[in-house]
């Protein structure tokens, strides 16, 4: 993946007390063949590694205390202003509804976000309505109907009295506005439909529906994984509708991720959301230094502690995050935090969002298997085993391996994990600590 090879490429530059010409020539090398099989664009990839050059071969930099680090901030600072620098919230209509007209290619996940973001919004406290006007597959309008009503909103539909969808698409948008109003709806999400690739048929219904709906929010939904693919799509639709904002789906899968870091600074559009997995909860607001620290796999402590907010009280929140920093976090509250993750949805996600353990969990495939025998080893440890992992010894490995009906390699597996995550949040901690590294511009 993109995030292992720029932590290769990285790793030179890392351990070095000095930075020099030949090793910022090669790191650069490097980090540019990693963008580039990413499938990043290839002028947005060179134009990368030029600004991230021109900044570390600047003279502060180099005699700053400590080069290496400041290497890794730059192509952090730089990877954060490519993905757009800012996260950019959904538009609103000054007088309800919100209209939110959302396009994209067939099989972009379209349906599925007007779904998710329905669930978004709600749990917001706002009242969303959304309209099926994908009305050339009757499957389209029934999938929507049934993701309404998984999430508790109206659908707007129009069926004839056969049941089958009525093929006015333009109609079907354009009633739906009026009937969200009336309904006191504070926003309507039309679905539209999409082709297997761009064509006119497809652009002029859509253009239609922007004309007859007067979107505040034109949304382009598009497959992360289709790579280079996406930053065209992305562009073709923008020519025609000129969009609010990227949608992008399926970033959980085993994307290159260069789609993200293209299209924003190809389309000059902002990414507002990234969809993460099937299920409606898998959705995130879109934050360029968040993705950063995940592809520079720092994890994404912030969306985690966002996550875990919804679970735990706030309180317990920020206390979690305070020993993240501090490294105080031992096993006792990783398993803690096992507990309570095991009611936040997807383990999986939510576990690839704590910095280190994603990496080490990716590598054994967690599954609730896997899960349960995190749990079993921590569960027969001694409580100052798990404050201080390090005095668990080879005596101590055996005594609770057997306890947990394990091997002493399981023990020396989860220790390892632990010690590694326990490595980057120090990373971690140090980059939030310091602010911004010097700028050689000032
Ligand atoms: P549409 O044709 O654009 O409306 O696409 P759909 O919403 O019907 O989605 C197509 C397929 O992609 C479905 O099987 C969805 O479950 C799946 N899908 C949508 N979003 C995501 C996502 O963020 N992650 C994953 N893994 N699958 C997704
Ligand atoms: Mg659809």
């Amino acid at each position: 993946t993109l995030s292992d090879k720029l932590d290769a490429a990285l790793k030179n530059v890392k351990g070095e007390g000095r930075i020099n010409d030949l090793n910022i020539a090669e790191t650069m090398r490097e980090v540019r063949r990693a963008l580039l099989d990413a499938d990043v664009n290839y002028q947005v990839a060179k134009d990368f590694t030029n600004k991230v050059k021109a900044h570390v071969t600047d003279e502060k930099v180099l005699q700053a205390v400590n080069p290496g680090q400041q290497f890794v901030k730059h192509v952090y600072d730089e990877l954060v202003y490519l993905l757009g620098d800012v996260h950019v919230d959904l538009n609103q209509a000054k007088r309800p509804p919100t209209v939110i007209l959302v396009a994209g290619l067939q099989g972009a996940g379209k349906t599925t976000f007007v779904g998710k973001l329905a669930h978004f919004l709600k749990a917001k406290g706002r009242s969303p309505m959304v309209a099926a006007a994908d009305v050339y597959r009757p499957a389209a309008v029934d999938q929507l109907e049934t993701l309404a009503g998984q999430v508790g909103v109206p659908v707007f539909a129009i069926r004839g009295a056969d049941g089958v969808p009525v093929k006015d698409a333009v109609a079907v948008a354009e009633q739906a506005v009026a009937e969200a109003r009336r309904m006191g709806r504070d926003t309507i999400i039309i679905d539209t439909a999409g082709r297997l690739h761009v064509d006119e048929a497809m652009m002029d219904e859509v253009v239609a529906i922007k004309k007859a709906t007067e979107p505040d929010e034109i949304l382009f939904v598009v497959d992360a994984m289709t790579g280079q693919d996406a930053v065209n799509t992305a562009k073709a639709f923008n020519d025609r509708l000129d969009i609010d904002g990227v949608v992008l789906t399926k970033l959980d899968g085993d994307t290159r991720g260069g789609a993200a870091l293209s299209i924003r600074s190809v389309v000059e559009k902002p990414i507002k959301f990234a969809g993460t997995g099937e299920k409606l909860d898998a959705l995130t607001e879109f934050y360029p230094d968040r993705m950063a620290q995940r592809i520079l796999g720092m994890g994404d402590v912030v969306s985690f502690v966002e996550k875990a907010q919804e679970q735990f009280d706030a309180e317990e929140a920020e206390k979690l995050q305070r020993k993240f920093r501090t490294q105080e976090f031992d096993l006792q509250d990783f398993y803690d935090q096992l507990q309570k993750i095991k009611n936040m949805g997807s383990l999986k996600d939510l576990l690839g969002m704590i910095p280190g353990v994603g990496k080490a969990i990716k590598q054994i495939d967690v599954d609730d298997e896997a899960f349960r025998h995190i749990e079993a080893l921590i569960q027969s440890m001694t409580p100052v085993e798990r404050a201080q992992p390090e005095i668990i010894n080879g005596s101590r490995r055996r005594r609770i391996a057997k306890g947990a009906g394990m091997e002493v390699q399981d023990v020396n597996a989860l220790l390892k994990q632990f010690r590694e995550m326990k490595k980057l949040m120090k990373t971690m901690s140090k980059l939030q600590g310091k602010g911004r590294a010097v700028d050689p511009t000032q």
